[in-house]
């Protein structure tokens, strides 16, 4: 079968899929298909170049985008052409990669990726014994530590800044604290998230052989979301495609939105420093939106001096102008985009799975969620930890991790007492010591020789009989992991560790069908990614143990996952998660100061700027139909409180907008003048 590959593409994009020459750079709007572009090269080096699809790697920001880039190439390419393709986030390229190369780094099999939690207990109980107790704030060193990961620092360039330039007396800490942690991290046989993309580029910078086998491996290498990749990623990039540049990189500075976690939007200008050879190609058209969508769009971003101007035009025609719903309360709002959507799909046979409700932080998520609940609405929520922070699961996959890495001390601590084995926070604590002193782990530590002398017998013997217990299972031939975590939990008896944690059956048994639940997924992710990442024959089989704990550690950080049980859904999504998306009709919740822009981020002129940029990309997203809502009185820490619209409600030409709310009589004809007038008014009346 012949896969024509410049169907549908205009004269731009089909020049950016052909060139092939230099590393290419696409830089342009949101919708003007950018993502098409690449999978349509992937098709192309596949198809019409007959470079093997192993060899071609494509790299996405989320697990969502990379599974609907995965989608859109089964479409395109029968299974047998497209096997062994390389589609995935940054962060799961690197993971594939430490699993090639994990002795060369120093870990051993089986080593255990830190979610967030597990790392900032690490940094808890490093600063806890520590002398820098009083001046350190754990949370405040993880995210220093992230940033110097992210910038390619080692812990050493950090010590020996802090002595050149005289840092101040907890910089230096810090910079102590981030050595320590690396050994840590070492001792438990474990990487943190940074680590995935950090070190592969460390062994790429120094060792040549490897170097030079992956260079040869990756024959092409594309992009997605550009503007968002930092120093790191940025230099995973540059090393995989070595001199020749076999590169398409995509993106849109307009729609930057992490710079607040080291992202560097400047990474765009630097492709052109280090290939100077690089060709550019601008797209122009957008496919995605109706004007009136595009038009807010254009108004708003028109105002971030930090970016290049672009207008985005489609020829999809105008639009309906956006509704403002002014709600009483938050329950109030919830309910109105319920109704909202429930309405559309009965009166135009709308499809769920055409709505969808962003906002700017998860914890809008769950008024939502019971709203569309119920009037029986399908729902998919991306961006809710809400599942994986559940103790019950925490207690799942911390069995998980320690049958793999019995240093893993995160997950250790974690289950070492649940169900309880009587033994207490005096043992671990002398544990600890123990293990501190030796640089090792705490499994390490219980196990070796001199530990005796610390404990009492009764104590020691508890321990023992723990760790037997884990060596037992884990001693045991390959088995299917799903197989072996059931046989942990009829072990240890969790549901009836549950009833006794809980006060009634009920809620015991709603916890345990979260771990059936958690049980179901990861037989899904077993299946679904060996299909997706065998090379060649190596297809069928099930993930093994540390694989699939791996895997789920990153599926379960990166997207928080979607849960998604019904595949005709409405998606709550942040709007982060929801960069790259499409949907025909979106409803953008809490459009408040406050919430967006984000209270953290008024004062900040350049923090400022990139909320705008959010916003740009929740607008962006529309196909069809934009409806904005906002709340009169919001309750913030138990106290009532009045709101004020968003100042980038302002930024929208006011007879784009059509203002819905309790008492508010919407103008037949205005032109900007009165629209401000207008919107003076509203918040006169909302009594601003
Ligand atoms: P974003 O910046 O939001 O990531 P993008 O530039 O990646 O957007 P795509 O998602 O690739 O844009 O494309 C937007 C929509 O336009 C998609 O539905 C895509 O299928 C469609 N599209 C892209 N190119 C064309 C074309 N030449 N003809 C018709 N439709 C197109
Ligand atoms: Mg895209």
């Amino acid at each position: 079968m012949s896969h024509e590959i410049n169907l549908g593409l205009n004269a731009q994009q089909s020049a950016a899929v052909r060139h092939l020459e230099s590393p290419l750079l696409v830089l342009a709007g949101a919708g003007s298909g950018k993502t098409r572009v690449i999978t349509e090269k992937i098709v192309y080096l596949i198809e019409k170049q007959g470079i093997p699809a192993r060899q071609v790697f494509a790299v996405t920001f989320t697990n969502k985008a990379a599974k609907e880039m995965v989608a859109r190439t089964a479409e395109r390419l029968p299974p047998e052409r497209r096997r062994g393709l390389n589609i995935s986030t940054f962060h799961t390229l690197g993971l594939n990669f430490i699993r090639r190369e994990y002795a060369a780094l120093g870990l051993r099999a089986g080593f255990t990726v830190f979610d967030s939690d597990d790392s900032l207990a690490l940094f808890k109980s490093l600063i806890g014994h520590s002398e820098y107790k009083d001046v350190i704030e754990p949370k405040a060193a993880q995210w220093q530590i992230s940033q110097w990961k992210n910038d390619l620092r080692t812990p050493q360039s950090c010590y020996e800044q802090a002595k050149n330039e005289g840092w101040d007396e907890e910089t230096r800490a810090l910079a102590g604290l981030f050595d320590q942690y690396q050994r840590q991290l070492t001792a438990c046989n474990a990487l943190d998230f940074d680590d995935l993309i950090g070190r592969p580029v460390e062994l790429l910078q120094s060792d040549a052989a490897v170097r030079e086998r992956w260079q040869a491996r990756v024959r092409y290498l594309l992009v997605d979301e550009y503007q968002d990749t930092n120093t790191t990623q940025y230099e995973l990039v540059r090393l995989l495609v070595g001199k020749i540049g076999a590169l398409t990189a995509v993106g849109d500075d307009h729609q930057s939105i992490y710079a607040w976690r080291g992202a560097k939007p400047e990474n765009l200008n630097r492709l052109a420093d280090d290939f100077p050879n690089l060709h550019r190609i601008k797209l122009e058209q957008n496919y995605r939106s109706v004007n009136s969508v595009l038009k807010a769009a254009n108004h708003l971003i028109a105002l971030d001096t930090t970016t290049a101007s672009k207008q985005l035009w489609s020829d999809i025609g105008m639009g309906e102008p956006h509704r403002v719903i002014v709600a009483a309360t938050a329950e109030d709002e919830a309910e109105r985009i319920a109704t909202e959507i429930l309405h559309r799909h009965f009166r135009a046979q709308t499809e769920y799975r055409d709505f969808a409700v962003l906002f700017r932080g998860n914890h809008q998520a769950r008024l939502i969620e019971q709203a569309l609940r119920k009037l029986n609405i399908p729902y998919s929520l991306t961006g809710g930890q809400s599942f994986f922070e559940r103790a019950e699961i925490k207690d799942a996959m911390s069995y998980l991790k320690l049958l793999v890495n019995p240093d893993d001390d995160a997950a250790f601590l974690r289950v070492v007492n649940t169900p309880r084995r009587e033994i207490g926070p005096t043992t671990i604590e002398k544990l600890g010591g123990f293990a501190r002193e030796r640089r090792s782990s705490l499994f390490a530590a219980a196990r070796s020789i001199g530990i005796q002398s610390v404990f009492d017998n009764r104590a020691a013997d508890r321990l023992n009989r723990f760790c037997d217990w884990l060596d037992g299972i884990r001693a045991q031939p390959d088995r299917d992991a799903i197989d072996v975590i059931q046989q942990v939990f009829d072990a240890i008896d969790y549901p009836a560790y549950l009833r006794e944690q809980e006060s009634t059956p009920k809620a015991a048994d709603r916890r345990w069908q979260n771990v059936e639940e958690w049980l179901d997924w990861l037989a899904k992710i077993s299946d679904t990614q060996v299909e997706a990442e065998s090379e060649g024959g190596e297809s069928a089989t099930k993930m093994d143990l540390p694989a699939l704990a791996q895997r789920m550690t990153l599926l379960g950080i990166l997207d928080q996952q979607t849960r998604e049980k019904d595949s005709n859904a409405v998606a709550l999504l942040t709007l982060h998660a929801a960069k790259g998306l499409e949907f025909g009709h979106v409803f953008m919740a809490g459009m408040e100061e406050d919430i967006l822009p984000h209270r953290d981020c008024i004062e900040d002129e350049a923090r400022l700027a990139e909320e705008r940029r959010l916003c740009f990309v929740g607008i962006t997203r529309a196909r069809l139909s934009l409806t904005f809502t906002l709340t009169k009185r919001r309750r913030r820490y138990g106290e009532w409180k009045d709101t004020e619209p968003s100042r980038f409600l302002d930024d929208i030409p006011a007879d784009l907008l059509q203002w819905q709310g309790e008492g508010i009589e919407q103008p037949k004809e205005v032109s900007q003048a009165q629209g401000r007038e207008h919107l003076a008014g509203i918040r006169a009346m909302l009594g601003k």
